[in-house]
Order: C-alpha cells, then structure tokens, then sequence
C-alpha cells in the first residue's frame, strides 16, 4: 500500500475537541491491517540509526509499539504525570495557557543510547519538544522524530529543528 492509498484513512474531524480544531482522526487507518501495517512500514523506512523507541502518550505508544515489534527495538514510554509505578523523572512544559508535564522512568535510557522519538501528529511542537528535553535529561541522544502526520502551519518543525532534532512525518496537512 502506497502513501496515497493510505491518506483516506486519515480522517479529519472539524471543531474537535473544540471549536475550531481540525482534529486528524488515525483510527479509521489504525483499524485497517494494511493501512495499519503499511504506515509502520513507511515510519521504519524513515526511522535512520537508533538504537530505541521512544512513544509519547497516548497515541505515540501505538506507532511506537508497532515500529518496535516490526524493528526488533525496545520500547521507551513517555507519560503524562503520576502514571509510571518506579522512579521517575519529569520535565515541565508550557502550553496556551497553562503548562503540563511529561515523566520517563529514571532508568529507562541506557547512557548514550540513540532514541528515536515518535508520536502521531506533529502540531506545535511543543510536547516533542519537552520529550526530546526529558530524554536527554535521562542520559539519551535524540536526533531525529517520526510522526505519521505534521500540521505544518503550526511550525512544530522549525522548534525542533531549533533542538537539533530531524522532524520527519509521512504526510503533512496545512493545520
Ligand atoms: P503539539 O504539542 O502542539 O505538537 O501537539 C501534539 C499532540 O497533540 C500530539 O500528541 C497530537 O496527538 C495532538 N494533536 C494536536 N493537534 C492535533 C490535531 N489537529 N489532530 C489530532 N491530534 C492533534
């Protein structure tokens, strides 16, 4: 299955979660075995040198977890606030208004491992941009993230671009 026949299983829905929102909907390319499967192809033909994965909550675990299956690497998760049982480490982010936080288990990156980070859409940047932070801070290099799909109107690129990252994504959307 080509790029272009997976792009009509992205589904775009308006004014989710709110007014406004174009939401890109990966359920309906997620519930297609092929879709499904070539989309974890396409990433793993992108993915470069790494030695693990690294998938950001919620969605990033389902890319990330077939990428690893398919590649044979380990699986790092990267997690919103008071989900991971051991110890962890953290790193706060500012959003629109307010902030968040994202946590990795403190001894979840072997020192000096080259993770390759991923999640499903690229937007602003702003919580790839806090995980690379955070998975740096646990002793990791990240120079590279995949996403299925960037909204390139949002600018995340030029943010990690700006971190030394390589953002690379399979489609791309104005917003
Ligand atoms: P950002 O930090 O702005 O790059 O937002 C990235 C996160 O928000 C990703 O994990 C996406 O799952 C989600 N997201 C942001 N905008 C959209 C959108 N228009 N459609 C689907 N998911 C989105």
């Amino acid at each position: 299955m080509t790029l272009d026949q997976i792009a009509p299983y992205i589904r775009t829905v308006p004014n989710f979660p709110k007014p406004g929102i174009l939401f890109r909907d990966l359920t309906p390319l997620l519930g297609n075995g092929a879709a499904f499967r070539a989309t974890t192809a396409a990433l793993s033909d992108r993915a470069g040198d790494y030695d693990l994965i690294a998938g950001i909550e919620a969605r990033g675990f389902l890319f990330g977890a077939a990428l690893a299956q398919l590649t044979g690497r380990g699986l790092i998760i990267v997690r919103k606030p008071g989900k991971l049982p051991h110890t962890t480490i953290g790193h706060d982010y500012a959003l629109e208004y307010g902030h968040d936080r994202l946590e990795l288990h403190a001894d979840a990156v072997p020192a000096g491992a080259r993770v390759l980070l991923i999640d499903d859409v690229l937007a602003t940047g702003g919580t790839a941009e806090a995980a690379v932070t955070l998975l740096r801070k646990a002793g990791g290099t990240v120079h590279r993230a995949l996403f299925v799909l960037e909204l390139v109107g949002l600018h995340g690129a030029a943010r990690l671009n700006a971190q030394g990252v390589e953002p690379v994504s399979l489609f791309r959307y104005p917003a």
